[in-house]
């Protein structure tokens, strides 16, 4: 092994080892012969938040089309289509049964946040397309005030839509949903865009909506706010656009955690060969001297409009990851550019001058052709390298659309072509802004593997900028912190430790995290439960074990 993963390789093909045999009288749904089909569906339950998890293209936002009524489940009978009594009349006995039959009187109303925020702008018709406009005439609760301060919506309040950024889109779109009288309520990838400090926001509004009556669902890729969001979880599986199956509901815990070990014990079925863990290596503590450390750049400033940065001089090796952890706005794109000479700080200070690989946050593909055509053309030599190949191509699953064209692309699909292409070009330093936008839980995981092994290996230093808490810690051998006020007045802290790092970006977040025993994934604490309030007190806003 190459001593990062914990047993065996994880990159193994995700095989089904052994299915439940009584699938086939169990679909829900198939779109035509020979396309998707999903098994079962996930129970939503009264007074409680159910998170769905799972790869993409599994089989999730189908879940939602059809448990919030815009899509009749046609069990399979893409031919000739049941009607909704026999639909009913399938899920006796079940609580489904009960949700559907209210669903079908008009006794139910759902509402749903769309996993592509993107595409709201252009589906607004109205002539005012203001915020302001767009959600005042959704309302139908007396929450305004709260959704507006808690999605920080009050400063884009007047603005058009059209001119909103991905992050203020989605912040937009959850609360257009939040404001609204409905007894179902549904957000499909809440987090996209959102940095930590947003995420925790959208999962506490998400979570005051929560009536006896009311049914919360919640899709998330980001494991740490799924575990803050849900009540219980509902786990997917199966082939990513042949099929996907619906487990049974779990506890929280449990369901997280037979996601990552690939193995649903009360079935003994399982779905992947490999289990996924985070545990940290021992001896991440700040222990190289600082005089060791090969690079250095000094201290800067870079004034952008209103926007003032300053950062502290710092100074990393080689076979480090340093990862920026920041509100959206506080400069780490800025900062990013700056290291790699696309933008001159301030006065007279320099950058001295590196080779340096930038994956940059948002991916526009302009090129011409197909992804094997992309690669030949920019990375060629690492492209045609056995050990480029194994560590990093392969595991990333390339293979699978290698030969389409690279303007075709889904967003996930976009972001492993974007993160291969920045880690074949020879640098000293790779600078990897949000890669794991667009990416599932799954992805996510062999996605911060393959940089962190290849870092290793190459003896490299990465910079990367990630918001999902448990990437950022599982990749991180230092952090760097922004603080201050978004888009105003920030500033860079040198790298320090992960510990004392995730303590100052914690500590401003107000928040504590644990560790999970089985797998080391960290997990938030409720605000105020007695380990938040000791780890506050002891300062250990996040406990390593
Ligand atoms: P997820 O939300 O888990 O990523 P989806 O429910 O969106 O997955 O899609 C599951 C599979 O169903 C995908 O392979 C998708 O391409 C396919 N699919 C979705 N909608 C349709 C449709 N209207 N017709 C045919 N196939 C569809
Ligand atoms: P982050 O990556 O941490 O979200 P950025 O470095 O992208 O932050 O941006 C920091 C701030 O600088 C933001 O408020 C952004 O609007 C502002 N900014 C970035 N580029 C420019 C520019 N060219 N002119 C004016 N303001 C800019
Ligand atoms: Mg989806
Ligand atoms: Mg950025």
């Amino acid at each position: 092994g190459c001593g990062i993963c914990p047993k065996r390789c994880p990159f193994g093909a995700i095989t089904i080892i052994n299915l439940p045999t009584n699938l086939e009288s169990q679909i829900t749904h198939r779109y035509a012969a020979n396309s998707f089909k999903l098994h079962r569906l996930p129970m939503p339950r009264p007074g409680n938040v159910l998170g769905l998890v799972g790869t993409n293209g599994i089989g999730k936002s189908t879940a939602l089309k059809i448990l919030s009524g815009k899509l009749k489940p046609n069990l399979g009978r893409f031919d000739n289509p049941p009607d909704w009594e026999d639909v009913i009349k399938y899920f006796r006995g079940s609580e489904l049964q009960n949700y559907f039959t209210k669903l079908l009187e008009d006794d139910l109303k759902a509402v749903v946040k769309p996993q592509y925020v993107d595409q709201i702008p252009r589906a607004v018709r109205t002539p005012d397309k203001s915020v302001k406009a767009l959600i005042e005439s959704r309302v139908s609760m007396n929450n305004l005030d709260e959704v507006l301060d808690t999605l920080e919506l009050r400063h884009i309040y007047d603005r058009d839509v059209t001119h909103l950024s991905g992050g203020e889109l989605q912040r937009f779109a959850i609360g257009t949903v939040c404001v609204q009288q409905a007894d179902v309520y549904m957000f499909d990838e809440p987090s996209s865009y959102l940095d930590v400090k947003q995420r925790l926001s959208a999962g506490r509004m998400i979570r005051s909506l929560l009536r006896p009556d009311d049914y919360v669902i919640v899709v998330e890729h980001d494991l740490s706010v799924l575990d803050y969001l849900s009540d219980y979880v509902c786990v997917l599986y199966g082939q990513p656009a042949v099929y996907g199956v619906v487990t049974l509901p779990y506890s929280v815990r449990e369901g997280i955690n037979i996601f990552l070990d690939g193995h649903i014990p009360t079935e003994n079925l399982r779905f992947r060969e490999e289990s996924l863990t985070f545990r940290i290596a021992e001896g991440t503590e700040d222990f190289v001297a600082e005089k060791s450390r090969a690079f250095r750049y000094p201290a800067m400033e870079k004034t952008l409009g209103n926007f003032k940065l300053s950062i502290e001089a710092g100074a990393f090796s080689d076979s480090e990851i340093i990862v920026m952890m920041g509100e959206n706005g506080t400069g780490k794109t800025t900062f990013c550019r700056l290291l790699a000479g696309a933008l001159k700080p301030d006065g007279t200070q320099k950058v001295p001058e590196m080779k340096i690989s930038m994956k940059p946050q948002t991916i526009t593909p302009k090129f011409e052709g197909t992804v094997r055509q992309l690669f030949f053309k920019k990375i060629k030599a690492a492209f045609l390298s056995p050990q480029f190949q194994t560590d990093v191509v392969k595991p990333l699953k390339l293979d699978d659309f290698i030969d389409q064209e690279v303007k075709n692309l889904s967003g996930g699909e976009l972001q492993r072509v974007a993160i291969v292409l920045a880690l074949g070009m020879p640098a000293d330093i790779y600078l990897i802004d949000e890669p794991s936008a667009y990416l599932d839980s799954e992805q996510r995981i062999v996605a911060s593997r393959v940089i962190k092994r290849f870092i290793m290996h190459a003896k490299k230093t990465a910079f990367i900028v990630e918001h999902d808490f448990i990437m950022a810690t599982y990749l991180a051998d230092r952090v760097i912190v922004f603080d201050g006020q978004p888009g105003i007045n920030a500033h860079a802290n040198k790298p320090e430790s992960l510990l004392t790092g995730c303590n100052t970006f914690l500590k401003n977040l107000d928040v504590t995290f644990r560790r999970d025993p089985t797998n080391f994934r960290p997990r938030i604490n409720k605000a105020n439960s007695q380990l938040d309030q000791e780890q506050k007190l002891s300062g250990n806003y996040t406990a390593r074990r």
